[in-house]
């Protein structure tokens, strides 16, 4: 069975038709800028040329249009008909406590997602809009939703509750949900399979580093502790968003910036992070790899304290497992970077009895584990792929 899967945020659409038998990708692609003008689609067929032209989206149900097009038409199409594709994956932000799994969606669901919109207001509504349109242009194929947050609801409550008054729990839903969790639940699972262990013994470190960062605690099977919080604003430190904060610098910005709570959200949304903190230098970890071996000062800092809150996360987590057998990493940085791996695992892990094989770590593309054989935990490249776990979701789920 052939699934689509659909990424939808506010102005744009990833998408990824995926052959759930065999796990191979069919064709994959992106709208950028729709209700913008200048909007424009990209489209690659498996082992084919990368198309990219400018085409009018008024709307998400234009992009999808555009997509079921040039899945199917004569020139680019990969598959004859709709009627070929089964199934469509929706990947949602935010399902709150109401969703601990992945779900077919009904109008049940549709309203129940649409109720998390308070919680993710700049991603749950643009979600919805792409399971519309897509409801709307091929009303009778399945579709599945597949949150972030699902993998994160078996946290125990002392690690999802904040230090505020309990009002705001009961009232507004306020504590740690997590996002990233697809990638969290593959990337662990796939460790384990990798090492032909078994999920339920082992004790995981998840690393997930990309321009958005979270690390997780997976314990026997289940999700213990994240990084993210109610948004995905706490943590790490990532691309532009600042991560862990005291509380307190928000209102002395505020005062001496004079800035309202909306501009403060976006300076440490889009300008903080590493960003902010190198100075505007960016917040691409290539550039600012570069800076540190041509010795900017600013890069360096940038790099050290980068490296160093992921490492205080992986001992936070340790504690919370009271030990820990495999350490994960994943996404754009986790996975490209041995520079920031070997800096956190020879500066940091040596309690841990880490040792790195320095030859291994340099690979790239494999699932792999990148310390020697008598290291006394296991550190571990694995490549995420969160469409293919999303296929795989709305495929069980189709296939009940
Ligand atoms: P997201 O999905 O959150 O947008 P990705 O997981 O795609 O992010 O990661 C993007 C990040 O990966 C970028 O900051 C980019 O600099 C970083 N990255 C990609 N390749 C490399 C590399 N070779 N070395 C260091 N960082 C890399």
């Amino acid at each position: 069975m052939n699934i689509l899967v659909i990424n939808c945020g506010s102005s744009s659409l990833k998408f990824q038709l995926i052959n759930a038998d065999n796990e191979k990708l069919i064709a994959k692609g992106l709208c950028e800028r729709i209700g913008i003008e200048g909007s424009r689609i990209s489209y690659t067929p498996d082992g084919g040329e990368k198309e990219e032209k400018e085409a009018p989206m008024g709307s998400h149900t234009d992009a999808i249009r555009l997509v079921l097009d040039a899945l199917t038409n004569e020139k680019t199409g990969v598959v004859k008909s709709l009627g070929e594709i089964g199934a469509v994956g929706h990947r949602i932000v935010h399902g709150g406590e109401k969703f601990a799994e992945s779900t077919l969606i009904d109008s049940e669901v549709l309203a129940a997602i649409e109720a998390c919109n308070d919680l993710a207001p700049l991603h749950n509504p643009a979600n919805l809009i792409g399971i519309n349109a897509c409801r709307e242009l091929m009303p009778d194929t399945p579709m599945a939703a597949v949150f972030d947050t699902a993998f994160h609801q078996t946290m125990p409550d002392k690690a999802y509750m904040y230090g505020l008054p309990y009002e705001y729990y009961e009232k507004y839903k306020i504590r740690r949900y997590g996002f990233h969790g697809t990638s969290h639940s593959y990337v662990s699972k796939k460790a384990a399979e990798v090492l032909g262990r078994k999920y339920e013994d082992l004790k995981i470190i998840v690393c997930h580093l990309g321009n958005g960062a979270s690390v997780s605690a997976v314990m026997n099977g289940k999700c213990v502790d994240t990084s993210m919080g109610l948004t995905p604003l706490e943590g790490l430190i990532m691309g532009t968003r600042s991560g862990d904060i005291d509380p307190a610098i928000i209102e002395f910005i505020a005062h001496k910036e004079g800035k309202s709570i909306d501009e403060i959200m976006t300076v440490l949304n889009k300008k903080s992070g590493v960003l902010g903190l190198s100075d505007n230098l960016s917040s691409d970890f290539r550039d600012l790899e570069a800076g540190y071996h041509e010795g900017s000062r600013r890069a360096v800092n940038t790099m050290e304290t980068f490296a160093y809150r992921v490492a205080k996360y992986i001992g936070a987590y340790t504690a919370a497992m009271n030990g820990v057998d495999v350490i994960c990493f994943t996404a754009g940085v986790g996975e490209n970077s041995s520079f920031i791996r070997s800096m956190i695992c020879n500066h940091y892990l040596g309690y841990l009895g880490v040792k790195l094989d320095e030859a291994a770590n340099e690979k790239r593309g494999e699932d792999i584990a990148i310390s020697t054989a008598d290291s006394s935990t296991t550190v571990m490249v694995i490549p995420t792929n969160e469409e293919l776990a999303i296929a795989r979701e709305t495929y069980r789920l189709v296939t009940g």
